[in-house]
């Protein structure tokens, strides 16, 4: 029998707690590079540009052209628990902004190098400041020159957690994963200009533009496509909106013109008469690109936001492959591509969740997700459809 001696209980010094914790937070350069984007949007950028090195290991850089930080804040921004965004706790109700609880910034300085440079329109200059372990380095803070708009350098990532650093993927995957955050959030966000670019190359990886709609068109042809008329009578004949319009040419940015040729839009809405009584008063709003049956892929692609959050949830992931499997014929077992932006109300979703727990859970999902599969089944019958008729013909 092995004789476990009884040990002393001691308090862990503060800066092992902070550093546990912040590697819930960060899990790798993609984590973080989440939660600078997020901070960006939330600080009304219209412009986000991000440079790597090695993946984001040794350098993940982000600049915005956003309202900036205010020079009294720049000693406390890295601490945790510092936000402009929540005052109080009834606030997490209604949260309109991405971040709430100021933790992000700080668990990056407790396994990395943190500098931040920012200036406010109107400020005479910007400021530049460095951080460790939540705290302003002393002696960093200086003027510099700078536009309005903040730059956030994460450098050598987990130097100080061997196991964490061990455990990172090479550069080449670390970059893959942050590429997957960009051109998500730049699907869903064609009215922020992105980039990502890697140290030493010339040409960005990704490069999106503003989607500027061009005027003339008002009601142009682009958006009309066979199918996307009448979607079953609970769910509006899909607009050939400009926000639809925007995302599709975002798609066609990133994606390329193959995949964006390939989606039709679709809008989902609960008509509250319809509604059993127990989702009554419970309003939803799906606006979705989805590939046809002339996209060929291998792997599915499913891009969920909910109320402007990325998220995942598994469920409604199965509910869009079984629709694709029941619809196209076998032949076709092509995997889809399907944007999704769902709109709940903000009450019933709860995002005081765990900072990193990106599957989600709502409200009457099961409900939900069994309506994105009937419609999505619905529209593709009926796009297939329109395509053999056109092929025929
Ligand atoms: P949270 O986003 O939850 O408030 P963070 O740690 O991510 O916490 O950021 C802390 C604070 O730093 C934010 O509340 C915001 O005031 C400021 N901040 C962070 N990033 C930016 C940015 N890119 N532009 C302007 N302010 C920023
Ligand atoms: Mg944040």
């Amino acid at each position: 029998v092995k004789v476990v001696q009884v040990k002393e209980i001691k308090r862990l010094p503060e800066s092992v707690v902070n550093r546990v914790a912040a590697g819930e937070v960060i899990h790798g350069p993609h984590s973080a590079l989440k939660e600078l984007i997020e901070n960006s949007l939330d600080a009304s950028a219209t412009q986000i540009s991000i440079l790597c090195k090695d993946g984001g290991k040794k350098l993940l850089q982000i600049t915005d052209n956003g309202i900036g930080i205010r020079e009294e804040d720049l000693e406390i921004v890295c601490e945790r628990h510092t936000t402009s965004k929540l005052e109080k706790f009834e606030d997490l109700e209604a949260m309109e902004t991405f971040g709430f609880r100021g933790e992000a910034l700080a668990s990056m300085t407790y396994v990395a190098d943190v500098t931040i440079t920012t200036a406010r329109s109107g400020g005479k200059c910007a400021w530049k400041a460095s951080y460790r372990d939540g705290k302003m380095r002393e002696g960093t803070k200086e003027m510099c020159a700078g536009v309005t708009g903040t730059t956030i350098a994460v450098e050598n990532l987990f130097y100080n957690v061997k196991t964490r650093r061990n455990a990172l993927k090479s550069g080449a995957e670390e970059y893959a994963k942050i590429l997957d955050v960009v051109t998500r959030y730049a699907s869903s966000r064609p009215d922020v200009a992105f980039s990502c670019r890697k140290v030493g190359e010339t040409r960005a990886t990704v490069n999106a533009p503003l989607v500027v709609l061009s005027s003339s068109g008002g009601g142009g042809s682009e958006g009309e496509r066979e199918g996307d008329r009448e979607n079953g009578e609970e769910n509006e004949p899909s607009p050939s909106s400009s926000s639809q319009k925007c995302r599709l040419e975002r798609i066609g940015q990133i994606y390329g013109p193959t995949v964006s040729k390939e989606l039709l839009p679709l809008r989902l809405k609960t008509n509250n008469d319809k509604l059993e009584k127990k989702m009554a008063q419970f309003h939803m709003e799906c606006d979705i690109l989805y590939s046809n049956a002339n996209y060929k892929a291998k792997k599915t692609t499913f891009i969920l936001f909910i109320n402007g959050r990325l998220v995942e949830c598994s469920a409604l992931k199965r509910a869009i492959e079984t629709a694709y499997q029941s619809v196209l014929p076998s032949s076709s077992r092509e995997k889809p591509f399907v944007f999704l932006s769902m709109k709940l109300p903000f009450k019933d979703v709860d995002v005081n969740v765990h900072p990193t727990k990106r599957e989600v859970h709502f409200m009457h999902q099961e409900e939900i997700v069994e309506r994105v599969q009937t419609a999505l089944e619905k529209a593709l019958v009926k796009s297939n459809a329109a395509r053999t008729f056109t092929v025929q013909t």
